[in-house]
């Protein structure tokens, strides 16, 4: 197949230089495209109040809940010690009934700013990888619009790793969510992720370049943005995930 000069400036809007392009009349732009959000409004600063909450329960109900009691028990939630050093929780965003259910890890330092998932470095490049594919996490169709959430709704401290006791206790919102999008396809970005949804603690490599199932949805495994930033040699696999998120959904009936 040939490649078309769109898709190949798409690739580039990735980082991904395209050298021998199946057909020899289409060329690679001389320099990877700058990345840029268009796709979300941006996200209003949040007033910055720290939560002086000792780590207390979770709700209960979580599985039974809609939207608006499951966003309230986020961010009310004092189940694990990090509530307390939050500016605010991170829920999620994007089409609530989106065909396509983005999974991180955890809310960085601007996420607990701004309240919403993946607005730092990695957002870029994750809302560039998504625009490659033709999708956003702006306004639009439920097949356009993806729907993204971490595995963690609140930032652990200097953005160190999640620990398990963390991701036990917010799982449960997690599965409301994705109960609630009841997406078509799952991509879970990273090992946490990863952890969460299969239960393996393998090797994002291992795991990737094939479809599993969470809960009867396809869920393909691909690398993390953050790790994508240190390591852009791997962003072509990380292409190579999207279009086979891609295909699967293409081939469901
Ligand atoms: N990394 C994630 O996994 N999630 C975010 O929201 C931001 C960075």
């Amino acid at each position: 197949m040939a490649w078309s000069e769109r898709h190949v400036a798409m690739l580039g809007e990735m980082g991904i230089r395209v050298w021998n392009t199946p057909d020899a009349t289409a060329t690679a732009p001389a320099e990877p495209v700058e990345p840029h959000r268009t796709a979300a409004p941006p996200a209003r600063e949040a007033p910055v109040v720290t939560v002086h909450a000792e780590p207390g329960s979770r709700p209960t109900g979580v599985e039974t809940m809609g939207w608006p009691a499951l966003r309230e028990a986020v961010a009310g939630c004092t189940a694990c010690k990090l509530c307390s050093g939050r500016k605010q929780t991170v829920f999620g965003v994007g089409n609530e009934r989106a065909h396509w259910m983005i999974v991180g890890e955890a809310p960085g330092e601007q996420e607990d700013r701004q309240g919403e998932p993946f607005v730092g470095k990695s957002g870029q490049l994750l809302d560039n990888m998504l625009r490659a594919v033709g999708l956003t996490r702006g306004d639009a169709p439920a097949e356009a619009q993806v729907y993204i959430a971490n595995t963690l709704k609140c930032r652990p401290p200097g953005n160190r790793n999640p620990e398990p006791a963390e991701l036990a206790q917010c799982e449960p919102y997690l599965i409301r969510q994705i109960a609630l999008v009841q997406p078509r396809i799952i991509l879970a970005m990273g090992r946490f992720a990863v952890q969460s949804l299969l239960r393996s603690t393998e090797p994002i490599g291992r795991l990737r370049g094939r479809v599993h199932q969470y809960q009867g949805v396809p869920l393909v495994v691909t690398y993390h943005p953050a790790y994508l930033l240190r390591n852009p040699e791997d962003k072509a696999r990380s292409w190579d995930d999207l279009c086979l998120a891609r295909e699967v959904l293409q081939a469901a009936p």
